[in-house]
């Protein structure tokens, strides 16, 4: 095994620490606070923040979508050239600071920052970027990749630049209690599918590796077991604990990674509006199934260690259960597609080049189309 692994956001964890963000952000800083549709004002988050940021110079930009458009932050671009701003404070979930990873870089860009997300071009510079996570759920307050749509297109790409890691992230897991149902089993569904990108490839036998990723599995699946607890603390305390481990690149280092799922799901999202977890529960499952020759080992291994069984196909069948428990359909008819999803998709992951993914690059369009196609059921 070999890998370089590098993690260089500070995390300040637990109760009353959004205050700390005054030890980080440079006294003389110029300080863009960037949030999103407002539930940052229902739970004191935005107070909090308002009071830590008195003493700098700073300036507010709301209104970041979920699945954050390159339309909406290219607005914040302009704001962060005319005011000269120089440093970015993303407040909210994934989307929020996805889109503030895309403001970091695109704000010192000459040109369409869309380059970023299409592959032209890799960011070589951006304003240093700091965090105040809201959501658990995607783990972008302590890694380098972003998520990004184009309305205009219908696309929602990523891209990663380890420039735009944020240099610290707060994760006080009380500003959770105005989180409802639906992001709960959201956020624990996607720190599911991400430790699953990590951990059923193979080869990938390492011992560290794969414990630290069977152990979040674990917690995941005790906490949606626990799922009538879900308004205390300690099981908030859990869930961001582990979305954040799932996805800030350790148990990614030196194995192979699949990220399949994610690929399908973001064209779902991108065309249909799916909420990205939701599209991961849909496509994941039947992807498992179409690819099960080459998952099967790690599927028996994840049955033993995972969910106590000794059965590769009925993890899968743990694994549906699981999303069904949280009242999550894995069923694409359930959401409002139309006749035209299977093209749709194949012909946006044709576009986007992606057209043989998968660790092993072999997930090719027409096993994407078998996945899609077992998704209607
Ligand atoms: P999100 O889109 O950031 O937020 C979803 C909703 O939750 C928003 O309406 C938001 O409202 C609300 N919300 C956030 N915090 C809240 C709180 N404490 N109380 C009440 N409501 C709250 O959700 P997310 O799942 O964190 O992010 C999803 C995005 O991240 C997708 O675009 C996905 O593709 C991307 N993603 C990124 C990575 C990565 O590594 N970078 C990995 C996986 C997924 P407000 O807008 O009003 O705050
Ligand atoms: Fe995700």
């Amino acid at each position: 095994m070999t890998y370089t692994y590098h993690n260089p956001t500070l995390i300040e964890f637990g109760k009353e620490k959004i205050k700390s963000i005054f030890n980080y952000i440079p006294k003389d800083a110029k300080v863009l606070f960037v949030y999103g549709g407002g539930s940052i004002k229902k739970n004191g988050v935005y107070e909090q923040v308002v009071k830590a940021l008195e003493k700098y110079e700073s300036f507010e930009f709301s209104g970041v979508e979920p699945n954050p458009t390159v339309e909406t932050m290219n607005k914040a671009v302009k704001i962060v050239k005319e005011k000269n701003i120089n440093f970015i404070l993303a407040v909210g979930g994934g989307s929020v600071i996805d889109g503030c990873k895309y403001l970091a870089a695109a704000s010192l860009y000459e040109g369409d920052a869309w380059d970023f997300l299409d592959g032209t071009t890799q960011p070589t510079e951006a304003l240093p970027l700091g965090v105040v996570l809201t959501l658990p759920a995607t783990g972008s307050e302590s890694n380098c990749g972003s998520v990004v749509s184009r309305k205009t297109t219908n696309e929602k790409r990523f891209f990663f630049s380890p420039k735009v890691f944020p240099m610290f992230a707060v994760l006080d897991p009380s500003v959770m209690i105005t989180l409802d149902d639906r992001q709960l089993s959201n956020g624990l569904i996607d720190a599911f599918v991400h430790t699953c990108e990590q951990y059923l490839t193979y080869p990938n036998d390492s011992l560290l590796h794969d414990g630290y990723s069977e152990t979040i599995l674990k917690g995941l699946i005790t906490l949606a077991n626990n799922w009538n607890k879900r308004d205390t603390y300690h099981w908030q305390e859990n869930l961001m604990l582990l979305a954040n481990q799932a996805l800030n690149g350790f148990i990614g280092s030196g194995v192979p990674q699949d990220w399949a799922t994610h690929m399908i799901g973001h064209e779902l999202t991108a065309f249909y509006g799916l909420d990205h977890a939701r599209s991961l529960a849909v496509v994941q499952p039947q992807l498992l199934r179409v690819m099960f020759e080459d998952k099967k080992e790690k599927l028996l291994q994840m049955g033993q260690n995972v969910f106590n069984i000794d059965d590769a196909q009925k993890t899968i069948e743990k694994i549906e259960e699981l999303y069904h428990s949280l009242e999550v359909s894995t069923n694409l008819n359930d959401y409002e597609i139309d006749d035209k999803v299977v093209s749709n998709i194949t012909n946006a992951l044709e576009k986007h080049e992606m057209t043989a993914i998968g660790e092993k690059q072999n997930i090719t369009l027409d096993k994407i189309e078998q996945i899609l196609t077992l998704t209607m059921k």
